[in-house]
């Protein structure tokens, strides 16, 4: 028997729904004929069975460890939302110290020092110093944190 006939007989299981009556019956008598293209048809037909009842099982072990691991996934980023949110308030409360403490600070602090006798440049560096440059370092701060929790976030978004 030639090759020919054998790939003819192939492609027509493959193409096993739309064959014409006429090359279905030349297919069958050929399946009866040999058994290598036989083989192939019986495997084809199983492989077709097995996937159309393919599926599998999950055993509730692994969906309570599923939804467990979710739950606090869900939980850590909660968490992680509630810090952003607090870094965020710090930097704003702390901004707002800043400004309102130097407008009501400042009066005081030119009162102590004119007592004092000091000179302009030497109050206003002072002011700058012990009052301004801490609250403003701490608004920083705050500021790097919450960058920091964001790109932490980042990251793990990238595992
Ligand atoms: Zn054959």
């Amino acid at each position: 028997m030639s090759a020919d006939l054998h790939a003819r007989a192939r492609e027509f299981v493959d193409r096993n729904q739309d064959l014409s009556p006429a090359e279905q019956a030349w297919l069958e008598d050929h399946l009866r004929q040999c058994a290598q293209c036989n083989d192939y048809a019986e495997l084809t037909a199983r492989a077709i069975q097995g996937l159309g009842s393919f599926s599998f099982s999950v055993g509730p072990a692994l969906v309570a460890r599923t939804q467990e691991a979710l739950t606090r996934r869900a939980r850590e980023m909660e968490a992680e939302r509630s810090r952003r949110r607090m870094y965020l308030l710090g930097f704003v409360i702390a901004c707002l110290f800043t400004a309102a403490g130097s407008v009501l600070g400042w009066q005081g602090w030119a009162w102590v020092a004119q007592r004092l006798q000091l000179v302009p440049w030497e109050w206003q560096l002072g002011f700058s110093l012990f009052w301004v440059f801490p609250s403003a370092t701490i608004a920083m701060l705050l500021l790097v944190g919450l960058g920091l929790e964001r790109s932490r976030i980042h990251e793990r978004s990238l595992v």
